[in-house]
């Protein structure tokens, strides 16, 4: 398996604290078919593969969720600690967000309830617990972009369905 080498240097180091929760799909950025398909394989190779192919420091999300025999599980992929580069957002949320993407390609692909239930309880809840955050800043890459047509993180993503389990698993 291919593995991205670590580069920190590389990255720009976060010197704001979070405001914003962006949710992506990877097909936008990480072509390989292998990681635009919603299976049961483990395909964080494939997107390290796109990584070292586009000459990156490291995967340009925070968290990826891949989906890996039959469940969905949240991969640490870039340290929060540092910032992603989307020149599309505004610098002023960009600076203070951090970018989760679901491993996949959801213009094709309804995302299945259990997604949303793993994204809020182990990765969206922690976060805004962390940093204080109401659910309201949790966004949709394409309600945040510059980017007129963008459909990131797919047609079939309804951001409403990630809230009601964020309220779900609220953390109290
Ligand atoms: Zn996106």
């Amino acid at each position: 398996m291919a593995l991205i080498q670590l580069k920190p240097s590389l990255l720009t180091v976060r010197r704001q604290t979070v405001k914003w929760i962006i949710i992506h799909h990877t097909a936008e950025i990480y072509e390989n078919p292998a990681s635009k398909i919603d299976n049961n394989n483990y395909q964080m190779s494939y997107v390290y593969n796109s990584v070292l192919e586009l000459k990156d420091a490291d995967v340009n999300y925070h968290f990826v969720i891949d989906k890996i025999k039959g469940d969905y599980i949240p991969v640490v992929t870039r340290p929060f600690v540092y910032l992603c580069d989307w020149e599309d957002i505004d610098p002023n949320i960009n600076n203070r967000a951090i970018h989760i993407a679901v491993l996949g390609d959801y213009d094709f692909k309804i995302p299945p309830a259990r997604l949303y239930e793993i994204l809020a309880y182990r990765v969206v809840n922690p976060l805004i617990r962390l940093f204080a955050l109401n659910p309201s800043r949790i966004k949709l890459h394409r309600d945040v972009s510059s980017e007129e047509y963008l459909a990131c993180p797919g047609e079939f993503f309804e951001l409403d369905r990630l809230i009601a389990q964020v309220r779900r698993f609220v953390v109290k």
